[in-house]
């Protein structure tokens, strides 16, 4: 397919305040769509994976599941997701589900059979098979513990091959995501190989290599009912009477991508390795990284309903002072537009460096400074971020909550959003903060050391502010080296602002990675 470029305006004066509408598409730009070839040949994809916008979302792995699938299809590809049809999906979905069939499947060592039903929903050119069994998907949660989560995960990953072969559908790529769905290819190379579905080559991607799905040999063996020889140090077992998914998946799979070049190299060495570092290296010459985009459709600061006012790159500096106001307003903070607004919105665990943070944040406020957070996790993050906002009432609002409309709302009124991770595969609040023309402060690592270019004072170029080691001190520079900017050079982060905007974050690039990797192994 020809890629398109969508032309943005790249002039940098502040444009008058513009009127509040969502913008109409010009007749050009409807020419442009419809005159689009197709210049690869069509494969078909199964994505299997936990989770995916809008019904179940817990993070990154959601956001991908949805939009990727959706970039595919224009890449000429034919998809079908298969996803666990969790009780906690809205009803508002449910409802629209279509009964596809059912039957009964063979799952554990001595033989028990389990229900499997199958429910589709077709929504914007993708098809969505839900695997229905309300004994293994009737949690409030989609995750629980591991003891719930390991048979939950055996079954739906035997599950999704045996429903695709129910179906008869016979894709050329299975591209299954993260230790949920890892058990695919090792079914695929062993219980399903002489099946038609054995034909399709397999890709595995690690979205974030922590979670692997670990638990002692005889539990993972019972509930897969995966043979013996699996069970060896080259493929599942680890250390002495550990099972590892994760790392069977890896073993058996045709290709393995991570979300990022720079967490592919990282992943190879100890210290981000997981344990699973060694293993990584073996298989190097399979493993690469593709970033990830973000959803057009959804973060587009033109049409965004849920912004107080819409904007793009010619009144965004106007427009992002009312949303500030208004988020300010809407937070209880003091309503001050000359007040620098960080904004951090992330699950609250070790992984996203709140440590550093918590460490600085007598340090980083002053009279000119707020911090509104938006988050969920581990207790001791969501009480400290709690003790400060009752310390800095009027200036730091913490919302311990998950609530997607007021994540847009953050970005949109923000001036600055904090990523220090420990490790980031690829991380999409900076790519969103970028396209909302929230200037990142971020630590070099994994994907946001790949698509955040650091601001260089000489040369007037960048997108953020950055620092290299996990260290308090360094994120505090960093934020430091924001600060000064923004008070002392309105101009210079006035055009970061303006670069951030301009730059292309849509999938479309990263989905045409994906599609060539489909024909070089189908070829
Ligand atoms: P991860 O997958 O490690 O959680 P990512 O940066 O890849 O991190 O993706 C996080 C996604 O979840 C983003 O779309 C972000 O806006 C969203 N998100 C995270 N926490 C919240 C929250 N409390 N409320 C709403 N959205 C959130």
């Amino acid at each position: 397919m020809t890629q398109k470029k969508t032309k943005k305006t790249t002039g940098r004066k502040k444009a008058p305040a513009k009127k509040n509408t969502p913008k109409v598409p010009t007749e050009a730009t409807i020419v442009e769509e419809s005159t689009e070839v197709y210049t690869t040949p069509r494969r078909s994809i199964a994505f299997i994976g936990s989770e995916c916008y809008p019904f179940v979302k817990t993070g990154g792995l959601g956001d991908v599941m949805y939009a990727l699938p959706k970039a595919l299809v224009k890449q000429n590809c034919d998809v079908k997701v298969i996803l666990p049809r969790y009780k906690c999906i809205p009803w508002k979905y449910q409802e629209k589900m279509i009964y596809k069939g059912a039957f009964d499947m063979n799952l554990c060592a001595d033989g028990r059979s389990y229900y499997v039903g199958i429910m589709e929903y077709v929504w914007d050119g993708v098809v969505y098979d839900f695997i229905d069994n309300e004994e293994f998907f009737g949690g409030e949660k989609p995750y629980i513990n591991l003891i719930d989560d390991i048979p939950k995960f055996c079954y739906f990953a035997k599950a999704a091959l045996a429903a695709l072969n129910y179906m008869d559908w016979i894709p050329d790529i299975i591209h299954c995501h993260d230790w949920q769905a890892a058990l695919v290819p090792v079914y695929l190379r062993t219980l399903f190989e002489g099946t038609r579905l054995s034909s399709a080559k397999t890709i595995l991607t690690i979205h974030n290599l922590r979670f692997q799905g670990i638990y002692n040999i005889p539990t993972i063996q019972y509930w897969s009912g995966l043979p013996d020889y699996v069970f060896n140090k080259d493929a599942l077992k680890e250390g002495y009477e550990d099972a590892n998914m994760l790392k069977g998946g890896l073993t058996y799979s045709n290709v393995i991508t991570t979300v990022s070049n720079t967490y592919a190299g990282e992943i190879q060495t100890p210290y981000y390795g997981e344990k699973l570092d060694a293993h990584l290296r073996y298989h190097s010459n399979k493993l690469r990284g593709i970033v990830n985009g973000i959803d057009y459709d959804i973060w587009n600061t033109y049409t965004d309903s849920r912004l107080y006012a819409n904007y793009d790159i010619t009144n965004v500096l106007d427009k992002k002072k009312e949303n500030k106001r208004n988020l300010q307003e809407e937070l209880g903070l003091v309503q001050d537009d000359h007040k620098f607004v960080i904004g951090l919105i992330s699950r609250l665990t070790d992984q996203k460096g709140l440590d550093l943070v918590n460490a600085i944040i007598p340090e980083i406020m002053d009279e000119h400074t707020q911090i509104v957070v938006l988050g969920t996790g581990d207790a001791v993050y969501e009480d400290s971020f709690r003790y400060y906002e009752n310390a800095y009432k009027g200036n730091i609002c913490s919302n311990i909550m998950y609530d997607e409309t007021r994540a847009h709302k953050i970005y949109a009124g923000a001036d600055a959003l904090l990523v220090p991770s420990q490790f980031e595969p690829c991380g999409l609040t900076q790519l969103i903060a970028m396209h909302y023309g929230t200037v990142p402060i971020v630590r070099e690592t994994g994907g946001l050391k790949d698509t955040v270019e650091p601001y260089n004072m000489f040369s007037n170029t960048g997108n953020g502010f950055t620092f290299d080691n996990y260290d308090a001190g360094l994120l505090l520079d960093a934020i430091n080296r924001a600060k000064t900017l923004y008070f002392t050079n309105r101009w210079c982060w006035d055009e970061i602002v303006q670069r951030d905007m301009d730059k292309n974050f849509s999938w479309d690039n990263s989905a045409k990675q994906y599609k060539d990797l489909y024909l070089e192994l189908t070829w």
